[in-house]
């Protein structure tokens, strides 16, 4: 770790504290513990059956203080010992490494559900004297040693997509598959803030207070609905209408715990909603199966109402 980027990013979360749910116990111990030096336990990143796009989101976070962008982070701020996507060592050295990590205490951080069928032979992580490891050995190997585990995005945390019906790579979250207690930090993909404010946190030796379904709290407390600027507005009957509420069009808003109406996406630019997309509910442990067939009356039948309530044909 460098002294200047320990600096940069406490000067960091110190600018973003609100956005990132940090209160000033939290930094006032992270800056203790940044000060300490050398303490702070590496982070082993495991990438199991997904798309990769919670590492793509987390590679979206750009700030203009440190640290300054995803690399930054993870290589020069936290100590980052094994990553797929981001890590210059590749074959014996990587996994050498990542054993190193493995004799203190680290945290393993794991983006992408656990393959069960076939004997997990469908995830392959490494090769270990000859022997390929898989997704499902490595995490039950490494999440009872661990200090924390983190899940991060929906796949990892409750099965997400490659989890979706039939499965038929038998896909289950890392909490079911290794019986050891996860923080959850979903979303498809999830949040780079919610990452960077969790991983500060427990820099700081803080935990993070969960819900029941074993989310941050200070992320995922209040549903979209309840906070989303178009809860008094008209209902839309077709897409593409600005300001209008998209609920009779299957916004999941009302069922979703996350806080994207306050916090928008891409270096806050913009949202699901005020795109004038529905939340799919992407952040929820039923994602996607029971938040599927969002757009109303799409298969059932071939009529839909126009903005002035209208019966028009869909088009074919
Ligand atoms: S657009 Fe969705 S989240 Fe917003 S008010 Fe309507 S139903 Fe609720
Ligand atoms: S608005 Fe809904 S679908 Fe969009 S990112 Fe947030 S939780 Fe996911």
């Amino acid at each position: 770790m460098k002294e200047v980027s320990r600096r940069d990013f406490l000067k960091y979360c110190i600018g973003s504290a609100a956005a990132l749910g940090l209160n000033l116990t939290v930094l006032g111990k992270l800056e203790q513990a940044l000060a300490a030096g050398g303490n702070a336990p590496p982070v082993i990143w495991l990438n199991g059956a997904n798309c990769t796009g919670c590492t793509v989101s987390l590679a979206n976070l750009f700030s203009t203080q440190g640290p300054t962008d995803v690399a930054d982070l993870l290589v020069n701020t936290i100590d980052l010992a094994f990553h797929p996507n981001l890590m210059g060592a590749a074959g014996d050295l990587a996994v050498a490494q990542l054993k190193n990590a493995t004799e203190g205490p680290f945290i393993l951080a794991v983006d992408g559900g656990i393959p069960t069928a076939f004997g997990g032979r469908t995830c392959m992580l490494w090769t270990e004297g000859g022997r390929e490891i898989t997704a499902l050995e490595a995490v039950k190997e490494l999440a009872p040693k661990a200090a924390v585990v983190l899940s991060i995005g929906t796949c990892a945390s409750f099965g997400g997509v490659p989890a979706g019906a039939p499965n038929p790579t038998g896909v289950q979250s890392i909490g079911r598959i290794t019986g050891v207690p996860t923080i959850n930090i979903p979303g498809c993909p999830t949040h780079p803030d919610w990452v960077v404010g969790t991983i500060a946190q427990l820099l700081a030796g803080e935990f993070p207070s969960l819900d029941s379904d074993g989310r941050p709290k200070v992320y995922f407390k209040r549903k979209i609905h309840d906070r989303c600027p178009r809860k008094e507005e008209d209902k839309a009957k077709t897409f593409g209408v600005d300001v209008r509420c998209l609920k009779e069009l299957g916004c999941k808003g009302p069922e979703t715990k996350a806080d994207c109406y306050s916090r928008l996406w891409n270096s806050g630019t913009n949202w699901c909603i005020g795109a004038n997309a529905i939340c799919i509910g992407c952040t929820e442990k039923g994602f996607p199966d029971e938040f599927s067939r969002f757009y109303k009356g799409q298969g059932r039948d071939d009529e839909h109402e126009d903005d002035d309530g209208k019966k028009k044909k869909r088009d074919k």
